[in-house]
């Protein structure tokens, strides 16, 4: 990276920071509303430590199926996805246990497992193709200023671009650029986050029976592990440890690690063999303390990091996405107002009053599920297996968490419900 002098770039609509897997999804579902976009990612696309594509498995919801139908790319993700049919949730050593199925949900699958590199090459290949879109990468954005009319970003660009420009300027700015976000901080959002002391390790291996489309959640004393079906009749896990542990556990040989995973899961799908590369990501609640700022909005992590024991980031993150492209079309679709600022207040205001509610109640979900399988006392031991077996008992709450899970649960955008923009 090298810094130039500064020179001006062309002006867009939108300039998205961050080309993860929640900027990059924006980036697509923009194309048909013919905005001019700038997609500006640091790491460069096949580089080993790109932090969004990488081999993670991500439990994809039912209302981020439907949003990718209704962009078109279905067909291409479901060819290298894994459907969920039921997932069963347990507690080591009690006798509580809970069972969600596709079947008596009345939908087709739960849910669909992808791994994240796969899912970036089908939202790479889709932004390749739109003329209206243009990606800067590597290019980092090191400043920020906002004026009534525009926002301008100053970057720090690869030497590719770097000789050309190092300013662009936009309408609205969408930082998109993760939990840590700095592009939140340039617009001047502050956020909370609260450091779970855990880390999640992933990866996948090979059980001695097939998991055949069933997802496990298991919460143990040191923390969840959830098993995921994959091809090949394997299976992702994610092992939720307290930091310490999960640094030794990091350590330990592939033998020794498969012995620790599997006295920690149980004999529910036979012997565990095969286990692949392993990685480990630390833990924390992140909010931010406003979704907006003038000519500024907030999305996917970039607004809110979450524990993954639920499998609901990326989800929440893409209804973000698609609550932001129906805000930016009612207000291109809106005659008393020509114009269509996508930067405007009332575009930033009817997003921010949409996604607070979701937001609210997903975070209390997942960290509400991580204080209740987190603590040992007895009597949240006890409330756990009540609440497991009410849980299987009192009709309609299953299927209400059950909607919930799959996206399908509030007032939901266009896209999320399976409808094109245009
Ligand atoms: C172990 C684990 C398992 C998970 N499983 C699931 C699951 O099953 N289902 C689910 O819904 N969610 C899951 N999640 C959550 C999900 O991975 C995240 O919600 C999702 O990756 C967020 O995407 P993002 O694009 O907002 O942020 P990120 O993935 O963090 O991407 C941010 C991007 O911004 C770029 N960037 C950084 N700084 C700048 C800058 N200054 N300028 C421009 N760009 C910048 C980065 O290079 C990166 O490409 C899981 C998370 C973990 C840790």
């Amino acid at each position: 990276m090298v810094p130039v002098a500064t020179t001006a770039g062309p002006d867009f609509d939108i300039i998205v920071a961050g080309g993860g897997m929640i900027g990059t999804s924006l980036a697509v579902a923009l194309g048909p509303l013919g905005l001019s976009v700038a997609v500006i990612e640091p790491v460069p696309p096949n580089e080993a430590e790109q932090p969004s594509f990488d081999e993670r498995s991500t439990a994809l919801s039912r209302s981020s199926q439907r949003m990718f139908e209704a962009m078109g790319l279905w067909p291409d993700i479901v060819a290298g996805a894994t459907s969920i049919q039921s997932i069963h949730v347990s507690e080591k050593g009690r006798f509580g246990f809970s069972h969600i199925d596709a079947a008596e949900q009345g939908v087709e699958a739960l849910g669909y497992v992808v791994i994240n590199r796969v899912l970036g090459e089908v939202l790479k290949d889709a932004l390749s193709q739109l003329k209206n879109v243009r990606l800067y990468c590597p290019a980092k954005i090191t400043a920020v200023s906002q004026s009534d009319d525009t926002v301008t970003v100053r970057l720090e660009a690869g030497q590719e671009y770097g000789r050309e420009f190092d300013s662009l300027a936009c309408r609205l700015l969408v930082a998109a650029d993760g939990a840590r976000s700095t592009v939140r901080e340039m617009l001047g959002i502050g956020a909370s986050s609260r450091d779970y002391g855990q880390q999640a390790i992933t990866g996948n291996l090979l059980p001695e029976i097939r998991p055949e489309n069933r997802a496990f959640e298991r919460f143990t004393d040191t923390g969840p592990i959830a098993l995921l079906p994959i091809a090949d009749n394997r299976a992702a896990f994610i092992w939720m440890l307290p930091t310490d542990r999960a640094r030794s556990v990091m350590e330990l040989s592939d033998p020794s690690f498969t012995e620790a995973l599997q006295q920690a899961f149980g004999f529910r799908l036979g012997s565990f063999s095969k286990v692949g590369r392993r990685a480990a990501y630390p833990l924390a609640l992140t909010r931010a303390n406003s979704l907006t700022a003038r000519r500024g909005v907030l999305v996917g992590n970039a607004a809110h990091g979450l524990h993954p024991v639920a499998a609901q980031g990326f989800n929440l993150g893409l209804r973000d996405v698609a609550a932001l492209c129906d805000c930016l079309l009612d207000a291109m679709n809106n005659a008393a107002a020509p114009g269509s600022d996508p930067g405007s207040p009332q575009v930033l205001e009817s997003y921010a009053g949409w996604r607070h509610p979701d937001h609210s109640k997903v975070v209390q979900f997942t960290d509400g599920l991580v204080r209740l399988f987190g603590d040992q006392r007895w009597p949240l031991k006890f409330m756990r297996n009540a609440g497991m077996l009410g849980f299987d008992l009192i009709p309609g709450v299953r299927s209400l968490f059950a909607r919930h899970t799959m996206g399908l649960a509030g007032r939901l955008p266009r896209l999320s419900r399976g409808v094109p923009l245009r």
